[in-house]
């Protein structure tokens, strides 16, 4: 028995626009291929059209792969042995094997001007109603294309797509399907001035870098047909094809425009954590074990096969994304989501990173206070803001929580002084690291929902505060809420987010009382 053949396939992106999730589902989905099967994951850069191609979108691409942690084996950056890997690279190749093609009668060349292929095309739209080329140099003697191309009259090449017969694509995902030659058009190869067109370069390619699964959009299916043409005309064996179904929006429709054309790195600006959005878009398509959501991609890879990719369209639901973002965000380890939202804090500007290392154990408690409440880590910087300024402005709500009953102003003196009473820890940034150990590190939701109670340090837990505060409404006769919205309004300027006791916590003693003092202040100059 001979060797299988060892699996290699190509992601083949044309440097002409943003890589959006189209390009990325088709890029991973050739990635898990690659990886489930042992093979090599190359990419090659479909740059044959320089007009339409630039260097900002080659970056985009591969800064965008690399976020994804889609790591290629062979192409830009990675020579192998079947290099180079921009087609822009390889044009003199194309343009010989494009002639050999006329010269074994697989091709021809064109001598119609661009008013002539397009009075060719009225006509065949009206004799069979496809406006295609009407192939009237197909039947031009080789005798006379030769002598007209030795007087230098301008030709395209073409190739010849033969009669009578069919093609049979044979497609993992949708099976055998037999095409008609009849309405496939005598395409071009080559162009006026000599350069070469996709399906040429594609499949000439796709045979020298030893492709054996070609893997892309659906709207390539036709292309399939002309390509396995070549393939044959050749003496070459086809790949095995995979076109992936579409993705389409929610209402079972095309995607929209805004979604399909998202540029893939504006999801990272926005601080989507990469590992969700491949989780999510491996299920654009394929389903771990038809119940299971959330897999890494190793575990995607351990069951990942062709032949399993759905027929059907698959849903893009933004809201299910944001979802699953929101699920790693909370499975990961305090550390590591600090680690993440850390580029984002420091973007905005209140605090450097000299001051969260000096911190470590402060600000890995306020995140994980957050934890539960982000789905991406630009989300976080707005809330840290509460912690980490001077003072705070009230948005309308937390306005409208201290302003609404009249004898606030007196409650949040009183309980102030209440509060000064406890021993809250020293405010950042002269906290003490003791203050935020001590907090047996948290529930992914603060601290107090684990509990701090066992922990023994010299300051009052978010418990004990807690405990007090309800003493004290009860001492003052109000309703628990009475008290806890106004403070927090005051502490925070909103009226949510984490537990109150643990934001008076790891605000610390000074910057509680700076800010009840200016609530007082502000409520006596309303
Ligand atoms: N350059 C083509 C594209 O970006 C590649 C199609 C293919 O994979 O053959 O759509």
């Amino acid at each position: 028995m001979s060797n299988p053949k060892s699996v290699r396939v190509r992601f083949a992106p044309s440097p002409t626009g943003p890589f959006h999730i189209g390009s990325a589902r088709t890029a991973l989905y050739n990635y898990l291929a690659a990886r489930s099967l042992g093979g090599t994951f190359i990419l090659r850069i479909d740059d044959t059209d320089l007009a339409r191609s630039s260097k900002e979108s080659l970056e985009n691409i591969l800064e965008s792969m690399t976020w994804l942690g889609l790591h290629w084996d062979e192409g830009p950056g990675k020579e192998g042995e079947f290099g180079p890997y921009f087609q822009s690279e390889r044009s003199a190749g194309y343009k010989e094997r494009a002639h050999r093609l006329v010269e074994l009668g697989h091709a021809y060349p064109c001598f119609c001007t661009a008013e002539e292929i397009s009075e060719g095309r009225e006509r065949m739209q009206e004799e069979i109603g496809v406006p295609m080329y009407d192939r009237r140099c197909r039947d031009i003697s080789a005798q006379e294309a030769s002598k007209r191309q030795a007087e230098g009259e301008g030709h395209t090449l073409r190739f010849k797509i033969p009669f009578g017969r069919k093609v049979q694509v044979k497609d993992t995902i949708k099976g055998n399907v037999e095409i008609n030659l009849e309405q496939i058009d005598d395409w071009v190869m080559l162009r006026n001035d000599g350069s070469p067109l996709y399906n040429l370069c594609s499949t000439l390619d796709d045979i020298d870098m030893k492709i054996t699964h070609v893997i892309r959009g659906e709207e390539h299916f036709v292309n399939a047909v002309k390509q396995i043409l070549l393939f044959e005309a050749l003496g070459e064996e086809a790949p095995a094809f995979v076109h992936l179904p579409l993705i389409l929006g929610k209402n079972g429709k095309k995607l929209s425009k805004r979604m399909a054309q998202t540029n893939i790195l504006d999801y990272k600006e926005q601080g989507y954590p990469p590992e969700a959005l491949v989780n999510f878009f491996t299920l654009l398509g394929w389903s771990f074990d038809g119940e299971t959501e959330i897999f890494s991609v190793e575990d995607a890879v351990s069951r990942f096969r062709l032949e399993n990719l759905g027929r059907s369209g698959s849903i893009f639901d933004e809201e299910k994304m944001a979802w699953m973002c929101g699920m790693y965000i909370r499975n990961k380890t305090v550390a590591d989501l600090l680690a993440a939202v850390t580029p984002f804090v420091l973007e905005d500007g209140r605090v450097t990173a000299e001051q969260i290392d000096a911190a470590r154990p402060w600000f890995e408690n306020l995140v994980a206070c957050f934890q539960e409440r982000i789905k991406t880590y630009s989300e976080l910087p707005p809330k840290l803001r509460a912690f980490v300024e001077e003072s705070v402005e009230y948005d309308p709500k937390a306005r409208k929580n201290l302003v609404k009953k009249p004898d606030t102003k007196a409650l949040l003196a009183t309980y102030l002084q209440r509060l000064e009473g406890q021993n809250l820890p020293p405010s950042w940034p002269l906290r003490p690291a003791e203050a935020d150990t001590a907090l047996s590190l948290p529930s992914k939701t603060g601290p107090s929902k684990t509990g701090p109670s066992d922990a023994s340090g010299p300051f009052a837990t978010p418990m004990e505060i807690e405990a007090d505060a309800r003493s004290f409404a009860e001492e003052q006769g109000i309703g628990f809420g009475q008290l806890v919205h106004p403070i927090r309004a005051a502490l925070t300027g909103t009226n949510a987010g984490p537990g109150l006791f643990d934001i008076v916590y790891l605000l610390g003693a000074k910057t509680c009382k700076l800010r009840i003092e200016a609530a007082i202040s502000f409520l006596a100059h309303e």
